[in-house]
């Protein structure tokens, strides 16, 4: 790692998601210098996301000789030691493809690599929801459901680089819905983006006057019709705040967190799925902890897997400490 940092040193965060990537210049205080976002390289080559990652880095040429490492944080199990991505459903080209190795030659830089969730949690632990505590729980609603523990100021990556994986906790074994990691009723299947659709497309016969029997569905249209009082997208994100608030619920008499910060584009249904997600967190968790724990929104929006990235890498390089 390199030794001369200063207050000027830089570091190259990118968000490798299935369908966007997002990279940003990030300085040790949490300001993001410069950003951009375009489609994530599609096909199976991981050589042609390398190589869209290398072209994004030269664009802020200027800015290399600040540039103390790249931070790279994708969706899937990471061992982030060897810097390899071991499991990745949405990125597949990147399993087991020597990601570090083919980045370093050509940045120059450190190359770290993080699960998106992880970072997510250190993001909102360092400047966003979570300030000042040090054993936080995140769940990532989006398009499935992520989850980053940190336990005593550090991440809790697991004996085997995959701890935190809420989203694939069973919550309903006798549902009959399989999921794609293999097992049946994961809390993925309730409280993601794609279980409100999902759900609105199941409940439509028993709900013949909702507005969403025509056009595509999609949660945000969902969303759209529960504000203006859709019986069925009411009953949806209901149905979805039970389900979160059983994983919640379960994840408080685990691990007895300070907060619990709810990330993901699905956070924005907050108004209709949290009065059902508190009822289960007050009947299912223990009292006193359910009276203590926190359960916020997040504050760092989109940016919290690079600031979380950023984090990472700065505490590495010895530049900030973490806990
Ligand atoms: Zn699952």
């Amino acid at each position: 790692m390199p030794k001369n940092l200063s207050s000027e040193s830089l570091v190259f965060a990118v968000d490798l998601g299935g369908t966007h990537l997002r990279v940003a210049l990030v300085d040790a205080t949490g300001r993001i210098l410069q950003q951009l976002k375009q489609d994530t390289p599609k096909g199976d080559s991981a050589e042609s996301i390398v190589a869209a990652l290398v072209s994004a880095a030269q664009k802020w040429s200027s800015n290399q000789g600040s540039i103390v490492a790249a931070s790279i944080v994708v969706p899937g199990a990471v061992d982030s030691e060897k810097a390899v991505v071991l499991q990745s459903p949405n990125l597949p080209s990147l399993v087991n493809f020597r990601l570090k190795a083919a980045l370093e030659q050509r940045l120059g830089w450190p190359v770290l690599l993080e699960n998106d969730a992880n970072a997510a949690a250190v993001g909102e632990m360092w400047l966003g929801a979570a300030r000042g505590c040090h054993d936080v729980i995140s769940v990532t609603l989006g398009t499935g459901v992520g989850g980053g523990l940190i336990a005593d100021g550090k991440l809790w990556c697991g004996a085997h680089g995959s701890a935190g994986e809420i989203g694939h906790t069973t919550v309903d074994p006798f549902s009959g819905l399989k999921c794609k990691c293999g097992n049946t009723g994961c809390l993925e299947l309730f409280a993601s983006a794609t279980a409100i659709v999902r759900m609105t497309r199941e409940g439509l016969p028993e709900f013949p006057e909702s507005v969403l029997k025509t056009g595509e569905l999609s949660a945000v249209k969902v969303y759209e019709a529960g504000i203006k009082g859709d019986e069925l997208a009411l009953s949806v994100f209901r149905r979805f705040g039970m389900y979160l608030g059983i994983g919640l619920a379960n994840l408080m008499n685990l691990l007895d967190p300070q907060i619990i910060v709810l990330t993901g584009g699905a956070v924005n249904g907050w108004n209709l799925f949290a009065p059902e997600m508190y009822r289960q967190v007050g009947e299912r968790a223990f009292r006193a902890t359910a009276q203590q724990v926190k359960i916020a929104r997040a504050e760092c929006g989109d940016n919290a897997g690079l600031l979380g990235a950023a984090r990472l890498a700065f505490s590495l390089t010895g530049l900030t400490g973490f806990s």
